[in-house]
C-alpha cells in the first residue's frame, strides 16, 4: 500500500502553488494524498517567513507532531519553504524529530530526501543557494478544476527594506513566454476557465529577456488561448507599471477588470525609507490611467502601518491616499520586525499601542470605502465563476458563492436553478453590498454548465503535466488579528480591511 502524505501550507499564493507542486512530486513518486491529514505517513510543512512569529508557530506545530513521531518512527516530517531556507539546520537542532529540511530552490528534491532519510535513518537537510529547477517544470497536484496558478517568474530584484523575499527567493528569474503559454494552454485544454499569473513582481517580467513589454505581450497572448475566460495576475509593482500593460488589460477581453497593486504607504518619506521607488502621486496617476481605460476595474492593495519612523503626519498621508484611491479592498498589516531585513535595524521602531491605534483607524476608513464601493454594485448584473469553499456560511444561508470578473466575492441564492456546480458560470443581480462581499438573493438569471463544472463534480483535477524540463527553460529567458508585514506575495490567509 502506498504511503500517504499531507502538505500544510502557510503564507502567500506562491506557497499555495508550490504546495501543488510538492503534492504532484509526491504523487509521481507513489505517495497518495491522505484521506485524513491527521494520520498521514508524511507531513510536509511549506513555511512562510513573512508572517509574525512564523518560527514560533512552526516549532509549536512540530512539537504537536512529536508524540506521533515517537509512537510511529516510520512516519516522516519534512519542512520546506521560506522559513526552512532561512533557518536551515536550526530546524533539526530545535526539533530533532524532523526528517527532512529543504529550501525554496530545491523543491524537486523532496521525494529523494524523504527516501534518503528513511534509508539512512538520519535527518536530511539540503538547502540550495540558487534555483536548481524551475518549480513550474515539476508535476503538480492542482487543487482546483476551474482556476489555476501559473508562475511566470520567481524571486525579486527589488530591495524593499521590510521584505525578506529577496534573501530567501533570490534574484528574479523569468520563465520563457513559450513555456508560460504552454502551461496556460494545457490548463485551458483541461477545462480550466481562470488562470492567475504569479510573480513577486509580476510586471517586471521580461527584465531577464531585455524586453520591457514582455508582460503586456504575455497578457495579450493569454487573450488568444481558446477556452480561457479569465486572466488575473498578482502582484505588480507600481515602479514597473507601464501604459502598455494598461492597454493590454483594457483591450484583451479575457483579462479581468481587476488590479491588486501594493501601495504600502501613502507617505513619500516612508516609501523612501522602505526603498519603494515610486511616490504617492505616481501611484495615484497609475490608478487614474487604469480607471480611464477600464472604468469598472476593482482595485485592491496592501498597506503597512507603523513602519519605523512613521509619524502621525506620514500616517495621515496614507489615509489621504486611501481616501483618494477608493480601493475596493485593502490588505492591511501592522509592521513588525523581520530579522534579516534592513528595516529591522532602523531606529524609531514604533510602540505597539501606536501601531495598533493607527491600524484601527485605517481599517475603519477602508471598511467605509469598501462598503460604499460595494453598495455602488447594487442593481448591477454580474457574471460569477462559482467557487467552492469561499462561503463559510453557505450551508446555513442556503446560498452559493462565486467570484465576479472584477474579483468581488458574491454570495447568491440559486432560486429555482438546480445543479449549479463549482466551476459553472452564472449571472445574478446584486441586491446588497456589504463591506467584504456582495449578496444576490433574487435567484440566478442564467446558468452555464462548463467542463470545469463537470470535472469538479467528478472530483477530477487538471493534469498539471510538466511543460518543459530543467533550467534551460529560462529565457535569455475571516480575518486574523493584525496580520504581519507582507511581501508582494499577498498572504493567502490574511484578513485586514478587505
Ligand atoms: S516587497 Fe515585493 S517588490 Fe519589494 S522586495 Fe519584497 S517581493 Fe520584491
Amino acid at each position: 500500500m502506498s504511503r500517504s502524505y499531507t502538505v500544510r501550507t502557510y503564507g502567500c499564493q506562491m506557497n499555495v502553488h508550490d504546495s501543488e507542486r510538492m503534492a504532484g512530486l509526491l504523487e509521481d513518486a507513489g505517495y497518495a494524498r491522505a484521506e485524513d491529514p491527521d494520520t498521514a505517513d508524511v507531513v510536509v510543512f511549506n513555511t512562510c517567513a513573512v508572517r509574525e512569529n512564523a518560527d514560533n508557530k512552526l516549532y509549536g506545530n512540530l512539537g504537536h507532531l512529536r508524540p506521533r513521531k515517537v509512537a510511529n518512527p516510520d512516519m516522516q516530517i519534512a519542512v520546506g519553504g521560506c522559513l526552512a531556507q532561512k533557518d536551515r539546520d536550526t530546524i533539526t537542532r530545535r526539533a530533532p524529530w524532523v526528517d527532512v529540511v529543504f529550501g525554496t530552490h530545491n523543491v524537486h528534491a523532496l521525494p529523494t530526501l524523504l527516501e534518503r532519510a528513511r534509508h539512512n535513518e538520519q535527518a536530511q537537510v539540503e538547502i540550495a543557494e540558487a534555483l536548481e529547477v524551475f518549480p513550474s517544470t515539476l508535476p503538480a497536484r492542482r487543487d482546483s478544476a476551474y482556476a489555476g496558478w501559473v508562475s511566470i517568474s520567481v524571486g525579486c530584484n527589488n530591495t524593499c527594506t521590510f521584505c525578506i523575499v529577496p534573501s530567501l527567493r533570490g534574484k528574479e528569474r523569468d520563465r520563457r513566454p513559450g513555456d508560460v503559454l504552454a502551461e496556460v494552454q494545457t490548463l485551458a485544454a483541461d477545462g480550466v476557465l481562470e488562470v492567475t499569473l504569479l510573480g513577486q513582481n509580476v510586471n517586471a517580467y521580461g527584465s531577464d529577456m531585455g524586453d520591457r513589454q514582455a508582460f503586456s505581450k504575455l497578457l495579450r497572448a493569454c487573450g488568444e488561448v481558446e477556452g480561457l475566460e479569465r486572466v488575473r495576475f498578482t502582484s505588480p509593482h507600481p515602479r514597473d507599471f507601464t501604459s502598455d500593460v494598461i492597454a493590454a488589460m483594457a483591450q484583451t477581453p479575457n483579462v479581468c477588470p481587476q488590479l491588486h497593486m501594493p501601495l504600502q504607504s501613502g507617505s513619500d518619506d516612508v516609501l523612501r525609507r522602505m526603498r519603494r521607488s515610486y511616490r504617492s502621486e505616481r501611484f495615484l496617476s497609475i490608478l487614474a490611467e487604469v480607471r480611464e481605460s477600464i472604468p469598472h476595474a476593482a482595485i485592491t492593495t496592501d498597506i503597512i502601518v507603523g513602519f519605523p519612523g512613521e509619524t502621525e503626519r506620514d500616517f495621515q498621508d496614507t489615509l489621504d491616499v486611501v481616501e483618494r484611491a477608493r480601493f475596493a479592498a485593502a490588505f492591511t498589516f501592522q509592521y513588525s520586525k523581520r530579522p534579516g531585513t534592513p528595516a529591522a535595524d532602523l531606529p524609531d521602531q514604533l510602540p505597539k499601542a501606536v501601531v495598533q491605534e493607527r491600524y484601527e483607524r485605517l481599517v475603519a476608513l477602508q471598511e467605509r470605502i469598501s462598503w460604499e464601493e460595494n453598495r455602488r454594485q447594487e442593481g448591477t448584473e454580474v457574471e460569477l465563476l462559482v467557487s467552492t469553499g469561499e462561503g463559510r456560511k453557505d450551508a446555513a444561508t442556503a446560498r452559493l458563492t462565486g467570484r465576479a470578473r472584477d474579483g468581488r466575492l458574491v454570495h447568491f441564492a440559486p432560486g429555482d436553478a438546480t445543479g449549479i456546480r463549482p466551476g459553472d458560470i452564472v449571472t445574478v443581480r446584486i441586491d446588497r453590498g456589504a463591506p467584504h462581499h456582495l449578496v444576490a438573493d433574487g435567484g440566478v438569471l442564467t446558468h452555464r454548465r462548463t467542463r470545469a463544472g463537470d470535472a469538479a463534480e467528478a472530483g477530477e483535477r487538471p493534469s498539471g503535466a510538466p511543460t518543459t524540463l530543467g533550467l534551460p527553460a529560462f529565457g535569455a529567458p475571516a480575518p486574523e488579528p493584525a496580520p504581519a508585514t507582507p511581501s508582494c506575495g499577498v498572504p493567502a490567509t490574511t484578513g485586514g480591511a478587505r
